[in-house]
């Protein structure tokens, strides 16, 4: 007898029976898309079970630099798995030499850590950070996410009336925990200076995303990070540059290579393991020791799958990668392209928007510029970035249609790729345009 296939919404109707939402993270059910099924994925492209091939710009928030299921780093996880296992004691070869990378890599980084995801990385950030300071506040931006964790679970992505006031991403937060956090506006150095010259001596730490990639793409002002720095130094708050997006997909030293401005702590994930669960937290070699299980360690940390093999393999086959092919010179081209492309297309047509981007990272907003702060960006037309990004799948081209996020591309995407993208987004705001 034949069995029937199952199709995308058979399938999302049995995961929504099992699964709160239907899904295992809280934005990857997206209104129009509860019935997405993926059922494969490799280089440039995933499948879902309804036989749809999609070009995949949204690369999962961002881990796959090199792609999906990159050969190479597939190669060192399966060869990591015949070889060695989790025994949680002691250290692998493989993880020291993960350790002596970053340390070598990124400029702020004499020690590092590793966890199984940015959140955990951001979350030791901060208690270390107060452990060494004795001090409570934390500084974060409006507009950066650094993690599911209540001291920095405020402020992401804000509706107006909330920019300014306290705006919880979640219930279930104890007031006082956000209450211990304040909000800035980033590139705003003045902001900065004023909060330091009332707060300044409660202050543990800043934290910020150097370039505020969870609103698509803020650039950051020169003036703005050594603002940060000088002000950090002077009152002896930490500073903390989250890169778990920047880091490696940027440069393999992360945003502070690229500006001269070095952190105390550095948050990092995502790129530096092509997909697999990371996280890391590294820095100053005083801080680091904080956390140190020899006598004089202060500061807890643990993690059962801290430096799981598969990941430490998977780590260093990306790094190998990067650093012996054209990683990086691909993937800048093909963003810039992509940004020119995308410019001349909506300018073509009259439509206002401002294409921004770093490197690798793309995104549209429909507006007129600048796009400087998260103010800026409360003029992007949301209804046209999401309709826009909709009628894109129509084309078999995946950019995640929800407001404000960015878009990626990897290693594995072509020319031929680009070319694909700028034909269904003329013709994608074309249809906006008349409907
Ligand atoms: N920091 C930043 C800048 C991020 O973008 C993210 C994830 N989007 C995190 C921290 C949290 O990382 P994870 O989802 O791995 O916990």
């Amino acid at each position: 007898m034949n069995q029937r296939v199952l199709s995308g919404s058979d399938l999302a109707e049995r995961a929504r029976r099992a699964i709160p939402g239907g899904v295992n993270s809280g934005q990857r059910s997206i209104p129009g898309l509860t019935d997405l099924v993926i059922t494969e994925a490799d280089g440039a492209r995933f499948r879902d079970a309804d036989g749809r091939e999609y070009v995949d710009y949204h690369a999962a928030f961002g881990p796959p630099l090199l792609g999906h299921n990159d050969p190479d780093v597939s190669a060192a996880v399966a060869e990591a798995g015949r070889t060695v296992d989790l025994c949680g004691v002691g250290v692998t070869t493989a993880e020291v030499e993960l350790a002596e990378a970053l340390v070598e890599l990124v400029p702020s980084v004499e020690k590092v850590l590793l966890t199984s995801t940015g959140s955990e990385a951001t979350f030791h950030a901060l208690r270390v950070a107060r452990a060494a300071t004795g001090r409570r506040l934390v500084v974060k931006f409006q507009g950066c996410y650094h993690g599911w964790h209540d001291a920095v679970s405020l402020n992401v992505i804000s509706a107006p009336e909330r920019v300014g006031a306290r705006d919880p991403i979640s219930a279930g937060i104890l007031p006082e925990v956000l209450e211990a956090t304040l909000v800035l506006r980033f590139n705003d150095a003045e902001g900065v200076r004023a909060a330091f010259a009332e707060y300044g001596r409660d202050i543990a730490a800043v934290i910020v995303e150097p370039v505020p990639h969870n609103v698509g793409c803020l650039l950051p002002e020169r003036e703005f990070l050594r603002t940060l720095r000088d002000e950090c130094t002077r009152a002896g708050s930490v500073l903390i540059f989250d890169e778990v997006i920047s880091g490696f997909r940027h440069d393999l030293g992360g945003w502070q290579a690229i500006s001269g401005i070095t952190p105390d702590l550095t948050t990092m994930g995502k790129a530096i393991a092509n997909g697999y669960p990371v996280g890391a937290l590294g820095g100053r070699a005083d801080l680091m020791e904080l956390f140190s299980s020899r006598p004089g360690g202060s500061v807890f940390f643990a993690g059962t799958y801290n430096g799981h093999p598969a990941v430490v393999a998977a780590a260093l086959a990306t790094l190998r990668k990067i650093r012996t092919e054209p990683v990086h010179e691909h993937v800048f081209r093909l963003g810039d392209r992509i940004r020119t492309g995308l410019s001349e297309v909506f300018a073509g047509l009259g439509l206002p928007a401002v294409v921004t981007g770093y490197g690798s990272v793309f995104v549209a907003y429909f507006m007129t510029g600048p796009a400087r702060t998260y103010d800026d960006l409360l003029r992007n037309d949301a209804s046209m970035f999401v309709g826009y990004r909709r009628r894109l799948l129509g084309h078999g081209v995946f950019e995640l249609p929800l407001n404000l996020k960015r878009s990626h591309v990897s290693y594995a995407h072509t020319e031929t790729d680009v070319d694909r993208l700028l034909e269904a987004a003329a013709a994608a705001a074309r249809a906006q345009l008349a409907d």
